[in-house]
């Protein structure tokens, strides 16, 4: 059997979803197919149960808080079913949204493995084929294990959403976002939590004091930071207790032992024998600046090309080729990756958009850095030490704000904000020049001196 399409879209997550409404709503016929669930991990595993979890563990601290302002709330208790399954009903919900919206967008859906078999041609399951002039690879990206004695014991981000029971010791290996995520939700719901980091400092990458501060403030708030070691072998059973043997010698018993090392590209199964597009040493699909693969009529962005593995710079790339394929307005430039703000929802949250300090006085030379900590307003009435950083960096020579940085609450919700004027190339003049709204947080960024 087989079906002819303008566009064939393998994967239904952030990227691939976007590509193939947009790209049906310029008149083109497409085809999507998905193997395993509809919105992929930002939806089922990703941004959305995570940003659920991590309201859920903000609680405790908003009960101690409460009680500041004069409400008693004894007697309060957890009840992690109820938690994980009401999370589940409403991802179950947004997976039907994204079937009516690619139903309603024209988009003919295929649930099933897609395998490349050729120059447009795909295959669903092996079994129907589907013809087209263009394929798009949006396949995401997998968990990353590196390979020790006792791996088969560890799990996965997937699993943190599934859990049949909260755990009462977990280990955390790895030092990014997700690793800084999970351990922030599992103290804020009460469990034990080790995070294990195989260098100094966690959060490589990030403006180095916002690191320093965000995990003095995590260590502050019970997470048991252990740096500078990694795990050599697990021990144990996978439904009870396991022992971790560390690089360092020392060793860990916990209940389970969570691994956020990195995520790789998704490609199992995708291509048929023969068929293959040239990938980078960790997998990823190369790509150009237009998504196109080095195979004619094969394209690819997300998180399978590991360039920024966000959701909105999936979307943002997915609606930048339905316009590019499609459109009857081509983008006139390749998108821009710059200053493309992000956020980590641990607990202190991290803003940041631009450079970090380290990166704009290595690309400008001379540069101004402006902070300041201080205790959110919300905490002064009780003894939680709950604080905030911001941080600008100035290129001196153009005055323009080159980065933006915070961590602490709302820090998030602020910087989106914010990230608009970075872009535009707003200079320290600029916010000198911006009355500030009172009393807030985000004042302080348009009064810093
Ligand atoms: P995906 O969303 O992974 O979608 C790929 C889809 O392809 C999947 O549904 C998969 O089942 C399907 N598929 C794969 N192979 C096949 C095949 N052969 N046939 C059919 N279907 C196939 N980003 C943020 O911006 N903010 C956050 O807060 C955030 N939190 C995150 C938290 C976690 C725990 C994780 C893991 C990720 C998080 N991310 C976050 C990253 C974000 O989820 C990804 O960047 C985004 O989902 C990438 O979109 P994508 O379309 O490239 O791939
Ligand atoms: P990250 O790349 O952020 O972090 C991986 C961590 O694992 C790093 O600390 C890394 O250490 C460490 N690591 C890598 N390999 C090993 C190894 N073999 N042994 C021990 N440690 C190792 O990946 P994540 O898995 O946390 O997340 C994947 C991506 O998903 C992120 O990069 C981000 O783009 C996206 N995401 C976004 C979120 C958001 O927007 N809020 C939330 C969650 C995920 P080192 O520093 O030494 O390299």
């Amino acid at each position: 059997m087989s079906d002819e399409f303008d566009l064939v879209v393998i994967g239904a997550g952030s990227g691939g979803v976007r590509a193939a409404r947009m790209a049906s709503g310029h008149g083109a016929r497409v085809a999507i197919i998905e193997e395993r669930f509809f919105g992929g991990t930002c939806v089922n595993v990703g941004c959305v149960p995570k940003k659920l979890f991590a309201y859920g563990a903000g609680f405790p601290e908003e009960f101690e808080l409460a009680a500041s302002y004069g409400y008693q709330l004894d007697g309060w208790r957890f009840d992690w079913n109820t938690l994980r399954d009401n999370k589940t009903r409403e991802i179950e919900r947004l997976n039907g949204i994204y079937n009516r919206i690619l139903d309603n967008a024209g988009v003919t859906v295929f649930e099933g493995h897609g395998r490349i078999e050729g120059p447009g041609r795909v295959s669903v399951d092996g079994d129907r084929v589907l013809e087209c002039k263009h394929i798009l690879i949006a396949t995401g990206g997998k968990p990353h294990v590196p390979e020790l004695p006792g791996d088969h014991l560890v799990r996965i981000s997937d699993d943190l959403f599934y859990l049949d029971k909260l755990p009462e010791r977990v280990a955390v290996v790895g030092g990014g976002y997700i690793a800084c995520e999970f351990a922030s939700i599992l103290n804020g719901l009460g469990v034990e939590v080790h995070q294990l980091y195989r260098r100094d400092l966690i959060l490589r990458g990030f403006d180095g004091e916002i690191r320093e501060f965000v995990a003095e403030r995590m260590a502050a708030a019970g997470i048991h930071i252990h740096v500078n070691t990694d795990v050599s072998a697990i021990e144990g059973d996978a439904g009870g207790e396991k022992t971790l043997r560390l690089l360092n010698g020392d060793s860990l018993v916990v209940d389970e032992v969570f691994y956020a090392t990195g995520r790789v590209p998704k490609l199992d199964g995708l291509f048929a024998e023969g068929v293959s597009v040239q990938t980078r040493d960790n997998g990823a699909v190369i790509v150009d600046d237009a998504f196109q693969t080095s195979e004619p009529g094969i394209h690819a962005l997300g998180d399978v090309t590991d360039r920024l593995q966000l959701t909105p710079v999936a979307l943002a790339e997915g609606m930048w080729l339905a316009a590019h394929l499609f459109g009857e307005h081509k983008p006139k430039a390749p998108l821009d990756y710059r200053d493309v703000p992000t956020a980590v929802f641990c607990h202190p949250n991290i803003g940041t958009v631009g450079l970090s300090q380290e990166e704009a006085l290595a690309e400008y030379g001379t540069i101004r850095v402006y902070k300041s900590q201080f205790r959110p307003m919300r905490y002064t009435l009780s003894d939680i030490q709950e604080k905030s950083m911001m941080k600008l960096i100035v290129d001196d020579a153009s005055d323009r704000v080159v980065g933006l940085h915070m961590a602490g609450e709302e820090s998030a919700e602020i910087t989106q904000g914010f990230a608009v004027a970075v872009r535009m190339g707003a200079t320290k003049a600029d916010f000198d020049a911006t009355v500030g709204i009172h009393p807030t947080s985000a004042e302080e960024l348009v009064t810093l001196r």
